[in-house]
């Protein structure tokens, strides 16, 4: 299987309980390697532009809200098929229905503070590391 990339966000529901080293060593658990990481207030236009596909959702607001309410950790993982690999360890969008062992099963507060994002496909996986990061801050 192919060594691949995907793009990670750890919440501000889980930097604001101090989760990041706790999320991170579970993502590192699940074989994923963290080859970019950086800490940042996100902006509304960011949240907004990151988020577009979910525009016409009704949650779209409260997740802009909630997005920029505080600190998030974006990070590039690489690792044998890597989206795959880390959907499997972040568990199901609600905690409610998450499996035992995934991180939102373990820290997740509600369906929308779920304190990880993980690119869905490789290219929207592809698409969302350029969105925060250049190549030079990548470092395999
Ligand atoms: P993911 O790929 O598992 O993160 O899920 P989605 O792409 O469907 O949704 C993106 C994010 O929007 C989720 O991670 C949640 O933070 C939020 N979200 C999804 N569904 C809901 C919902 O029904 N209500 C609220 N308030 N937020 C939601």
């Amino acid at each position: 299987m192919a060594v691949t990339r995907t793009f990670s966000i750890i919440k501000p529901d889980a930097t604001r309980r101090n989760l990041t080293g706790a999320v991170t060593a579970k993502l590192e658990e699940s074989g994923l390697r963290v080859v970019a990481s950086k800490r940042i207030q996100m902006t509304k236009e960011q949240a907004e532009g990151f988020y577009g596909v979910h525009r016409e959702r009704p949650f779209f607001g409260d997740l802009v809200s909630f997005m920029t309410s505080g600190p998030v950790v974006v990070q590039v993982l690489e690792g044998e098929d890597a989206v795959k690999r880390n959907r499997d360890v972040m568990g199901a969008t609600n905690p409610a229905d998450a499996a035992e062992g995934t991180i939102r099963k373990a820290f997740a507060e509600s369906i929308e503070a779920n304190s990880v994002h993980g690119s869905d496909s490789d290219e929207n996986a592809r698409i969302e590391i350029d969105f925060f990061f250049k190549p030079e801050e990548i470092v395999g």
